[in-house]
Parts: C-alpha cells; sequence; structure tokens
C-alpha cells in the first residue's frame, strides 16, 4: 500500500496568494492541502510585511500626533510623553499573532489539510515536505519573494537589515540609511524618523517611488522633505561596510559626480523585492521562469508544465498582497470551471505615510506614452472643508480621465485617508 497522500491540489506557500486559494478551492468543495515552511501561516504580508509594517506606522503616528500636534487642537498633555518601544513592539507582535493564528482558524473551519515545512517537487505531482510524500493532479505555487539585496552589501539583519530586520530594532537608531526610495523605504523610514531617528533615504532614481505619478511624487518628496527626512536623489551606494561604531557608506551623486563617505548606526537597504523559488526543484520540471526570476504563467495562471499553476508575487505584476489574494481566489474558481477574471488596471497601490498617497490606474506619463488623450483635473486639500476641519490640509487627488468620452482612467491621491478614498 502507497504512503503517499493524496489531494485535489496542494497550495504551496500560505501567504495572502496561497491561504486565499486554497480557502476558496475548499470552500467550492475540493481536497486541499497547503504547505508553509515558516511556522505561521500569512506569508511575508502578515509576519514581516503589511501587517507589522503598519501597525508600528500606526503607533509611530499615534506617537508624533501626541508629542507634537495634539497641543494644536487644544489638548495639552500635562507630564511628558515618552516612547516605550518594547510595548510598541508587543503590540506588534500580538497584533501579528492574532491575525496569523486565524489563518490556522480558517483553514480548520475550511477543512483545509496543512503541513509545515519546506515543499520540493519530485515530479509534477509528487511533494515531498518533511520526508513525507504528497501527490495531486493540481498543484499551485505560491512562494512569493523575498528583499533584493545589492550586490557586494551584506545584510546581517543588525546593522544592515533588510525590512524584516527594520521591523524589529531593540532602540531607536540615532542615524538611519534607507537605501531606496520605493513606498517599503519610506514607510519604514517614516517609522523610525516619528520615535526620533535621523533618517536619510538615499535613492538611485531622481524621484521618490518611481511607479508614481510625477505631479504626486513632487508633492510627497516636498511633504517628507518638510517633516525632517533627508534626501539624497541621483545617488548611488557603492559599498556599506561594517565598521567599529557605525556603517560606513559610500555613494556617488552622479548629477555633480561627487562621492561621499557618510556613517550611520543603522542602514536598511530597501531596493525591492525579487520571485522566490529557491528550493523547489523546479529546474528539474522544465518550469519556464523569466530573465527576472518570475514563473511564466497565461492567464489561467498555468505554468508550461500542465497541473502546475502560480500566483502571487512569484509571477509578473505589482508585489501587493491584494494582487496576490485576488489571483487566489480567481485561480480556485477557475480550476473549479468557473470564468471569473483578475482586472489589473483597478488594483489600487497605497503608501501608508502621513499623509498617505494612493493611486489605482495609469499615470500620466503612461498615458502621454500610450498616446492616449486625456483630460486632467486638480484637486487640493486645503480646499476641502472636510481637511480643514481636521487640519489634514496637505495633499491633492488629481483625476485622469478620457478626452472623448469622460471615462475615468486613473485616480491618484495624496492626502489623509488617501487608502479608504482609493
Ligand atoms: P508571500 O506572502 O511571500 O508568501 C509566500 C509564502 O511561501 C511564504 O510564507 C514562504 O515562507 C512560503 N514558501 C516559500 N517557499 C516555500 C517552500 N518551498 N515550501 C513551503 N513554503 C514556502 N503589500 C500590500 O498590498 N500592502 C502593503 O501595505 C504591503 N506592505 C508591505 C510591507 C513590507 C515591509 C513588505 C516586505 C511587503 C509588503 N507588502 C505589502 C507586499 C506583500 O507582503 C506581498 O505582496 C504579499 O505577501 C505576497 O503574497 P504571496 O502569497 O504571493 O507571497
Amino acid at each position: 500500500m502507497s504512503n503517499i497522500v493524496e489531494y485535489d491540489l496542494i497550495v504551496i506557500g500560505g501567504g495572502p496568494g496561497g491561504y486565499v486559494a486554497a480557502i476558496r478551492a475548499a470552500q467550492l468543495g475540493i481536497n486541499v492541502m497547503c504547505i508553509e515552511k515558516r511556522k505561521s501561516f500569512g506569508g511575508t504580508c502578515l509576519n514581516v510585511g503589511c501587517i507589522p509594517s503598519k501597525t508600528l506606522l500606526h503607533s509611530s503616528h499615534l506617537y508624533e500626533q501626541s508629542k507634537n500636534d495634539l497641543v494644536n487642537y487644544g489638548i495639552e498633555i500635562n507630564g511628558k510623553v515618552s516612547l516605550n518601544l518594547n510595548k510598541m513592539m508587543a503590540n506588534k507582535t500580538d497584533t501579528v499573532e492574532k491575525l496569523t493564528s486565524g489563518i490556522a482558524g480558517l483553514f480548520k473551519k475550511n477543512k483545509v489539510d496543512h503541513s509545515f515545512g519546506e515543499a520540493k517537487f519530485l515530479d509534477n505531482k509528487t511533494i515531498e515536505v518533511n520526508k513525507k510524500k504528497f501527490k495531486a493532479d493540481k498543484l499551485l505555487i505560491a512562494t512569493g519573494s523575498v528583499p533584493s539585496t545589492i550586490p557586494g552589501i551584506e545584510i546581517d539583519e543588525k546593522n544592515i537589515v533588510s525590512s524584516t530586520g527594520a521591523l524589529e530594532f531593540e532602540k531607536v537608531p540615532k542615524k538611519l540609511a534607507v537605501i531606496g526610495g520605493g513606498y517599503i523605504g519610506l514607510e519604514l523610514g517614516s517609522v523610525w524618523k516619528r520615535l526620533g531617528a535621523d533618517v536619510t533615504v538615499i535613492e538611485f532614481s531622481d524621484t521618490l517611488v518611481p511607479t508614481m505619478d510625477k505631479d504626486i511624487a513632487k508633492i510627497f518628496h516636498s511633504t517628507l522633505t518638510k517633516q525632517g527626512i533627508n534626501f539624497m536623489l541621483s545617488t548611488k551606494v557603492e559599498s556599506a561596510v561594517n565598521k567599529k561604531e557605525e556603517v560606513e557608506i559610500k555613494c556617488l551623486n552622479f548629477l555633480n559626480n561627487k562621492s561621499e563617505v557618510l556613517g550611520f548606526d543603522k542602514v536598511l537597504v530597501a531596493v525591492g523585492r525579487k520571485p522566490f523559488t529557491h528550493g523547489l526543484g523546479l529546474e528539474s520540471l522544465n518550469i519556464n521562469i523569466n530573465k527576472n526570476g518570475t514563473i511564466d504563467v497565461d492567464k489561467n495562471f498555468q505554468t508550461n508544465v500542465a497541473g502546475i499553476y502560480a500566483i502571487g508575487d512569484v509571477i509578473s505584476g505589482p508585489m501587493l498582497a491584494h494582487k496576490a489574494s485576488s489571483e487566489g481566489h480567481v485561480f480556485a474558481e477557475q480550476l473549479l470551471g468557473n470564468k471569473p477574471e483578475v482586472n489589473y488596471q483597478c488594483i489600487p497601490a497605497v503608501v501608508y505615510t502621513e499623509p498617505e498617497v494612493a493611486w489605482v490606474g495609469p499615470t500620466e506619463k503612461d498615458l502621454i506614452k500610450s498616446n492616449t488623450p486625456y483630460k486632467k483635473g486638480l484637486f487640493p486639500f486645503s480646499a476641502n472643508a472636510r481637511g480643514k476641519t481636521t487640519g489634514e490640509t496637505i495633499g491633492s487627488i488629481k483625476f485622469l480621465s478620457h478626452k472623448k468620452n469622460d471615462k475615468i482612467l486613473s485616480v491618484h491621491i495624496i492626502g489623509a485617508h488617501a487608502g479608504e478614498l482609493i
């Protein structure tokens, strides 16, 4: 008798892509098993990404408001506002634990089996995990992504950290360098700035968050500068070396060709993320992988090998949790014969800084590039009565609509509650 356990679907990876796919497929009536190599579900997003970063963004915002802003509204705190970083971190851990264990509860409720351990393909139908074998006709790869690195800069998660390390500092750094002006670097830079660090963002390109609309990015840059974050744009970091007292960064501004050596007590490397397929054994199956490391899939998320599918950060498209979840949901529906599709034009992006930035649809530059005739409307928060009542007057809303039929093509917001508005 074979000791291989069989399922209809095996999902590899328990992140926002994998767990949503597993639950939806089980709800639609098939036998599903989800394998996760971490000790908890929720993937990057719940364990070391969206959730812990948003918790710290909220806590640090409350701290800064209590310290600097409430007095403007006639609220005086008679006594010092002080930071208890241990407690702030404990609240973050508690939030993460509640959410990750919630997924275990959802798996139980929806009868999704699971296994903790690293999955490896033995052939196109068989997976090995913890020396046990599982078989399925359909297999879904949802193994996500990991932080990108810079050649020659070694991340020790102590002084030179990735986003994971920057969520765990035991004390507020005096001087923090953030290499990369994308949304992860700016969110985590904002957290530590609010808690008291002197933060310098070093960015290769001449603008922040290159995927953001340029009008909005300009307001964003000047707002963060006013908050006290230092920016070095058009600057390349050539090395970052752990010295006795500090991390020494050597960088080159290629506008004026000036080299500088700067010292920081912590350095966050936030130069993007790359798809993760290491250790899965995909080579032996000859699964097509693109130059940038993403797995090639068709519109039904199927790879070039029949019965093997992929979704989320490990395929192309924006690396966002709700994109991975939408793909997971649609994948499961399609597997069971339904016909939904992901509308990639309607995936919003949000940067949870203060103020927030959020958008959906193409930037003005994209429309120019695609020769789309458009009209532009820009409205400042400073002229919005609700903004005035709450003192949240920084920012603008920009609409881009089709010149001929007024169809809204995209919306770009910088301002309070931009995430909810989008
Ligand atoms: P992941 O969440 O990466 O999950 C993949 C899982 O697969 C992992 O748990 C991994 O352990 C597991 N795995 C890998 N290989 C194997 C194997 N061989 N066997 C078993 N398991 C395996 N997105 C947003 O939309 N909004 C945000 O505000 C946001 N903030 C972020 C903040 C930070 C600091 C970071 C780092 C990311 C953030 N993201 C955010 C991005 C978001 O986390 C990802 O887009 C999302 O988690 C991708 O989901 P996924 O399921 O594709 O992959």
